[in-house]
């Protein structure tokens, strides 16, 4: 099991968006232009900082996020929200012309079995699977998430030759839905973390995956109660879910 992470020591993807900041030419200014105090912990304004009920839940799956050049900045990424709950969350900025070491050595350590995370109509069938091997190889799943724009992800896909030789996870369609009905959504379009928590599913790992979900709602309403400046609920349905599962 790993060993926890301090609540003060940042994440992969917290340590990938201050190098982003630091390289950025002219300070980030998050849309609709809000100033002021952030939580380095989670981002949001201090009165609703969720730092103390961030959950950490032993996991077999790592995650690997490979990040669109400006998503690090944004303060609705939900990668960061990924990193808060699975410890081996890994995070490296994507760019055309090059591809860091430390990626090539991850995909290539023994200990994983790599997966690219992206829809299989787009990709040779030989290359598609739909679940997650588990034991036979004794290999731990990571999944490669592609946390960029549709367009962005596309593009990410193609020119990432260290990503061809991967078989690539394709979420079925009847996950998919499974899924759209236990949270009654009607679209498809998930975010980064949704998208995490289906690949825990399939990889056996349901406390996780329900936990995932459920921070990803308690971080949506103190995102959303912090922009209409309305205090956060901490007994409305998002925590109280959260807590039952941390008791689960
Ligand atoms: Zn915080």
């Amino acid at each position: 099991m790993p060993a926890s992470r301090s609540a003060l020591e940042p994440h992969a993807v917290s340590r990938l968006r201050t190098a982003r900041l630091a390289r950025s030419a002219k300070p980030f200014m998050a849309r609709g232009g809000i100033k002021g105090e952030r939580c380095p912990g989670c981002r949001l304004v201090p009165s609703h900082c969720l730092c103390d009920v961030r959950p950490e839940v032993p996991t077999q799956s790592g995650m690997c996020l490979l990040m669109a050049d400006i998503e690090p900045l944004k303060p609705s990424n939900t990668g960061w929200l990924i990193a808060d709950v699975v410890h081996d969350t890994f995070a490296f900025g994507w760019a055309r012309t090059e591809v860091e070491p430390a990626l090539l050595a991850l995909l290539a350590d023994p200990q994983w079995q790599p997966y690219v995370v992206f829809p299989g109509e787009f990709v040779e069938p030989e290359r598609v699977v739909n679940d997650v091997q588990l034991a036979p190889s004794g290999k731990r799943p990571l999944f490669i998430l592609l946390d960029a724009t549709w367009p962005e992800a596309r593009k990410m896909f193609r020119k990432s030759p260290y990503l061809n030789a991967l078989p690539v996870l394709s979420l079925n369609a009847e996950q998919v839905s499974r899924y759209q009905l236990r949270r009654s959504r009607r679209d498809d379009h998930f975010c980064t973390s949704e998208v995490a928590s289906l690949c825990l599913e399939l990889a056996g790992e349901a406390h996780a995956a329900q936990t995932l979900q459920a921070y990803l709602d308690v971080y949506t309403h103190h995102y959303l109660q912090a922009k209409h400046q309305l205090p956060p609920d901490l007994n409305g349905p998002a925590h109280l879910q959260l807590r039952a599962l941390k008791l689960a």
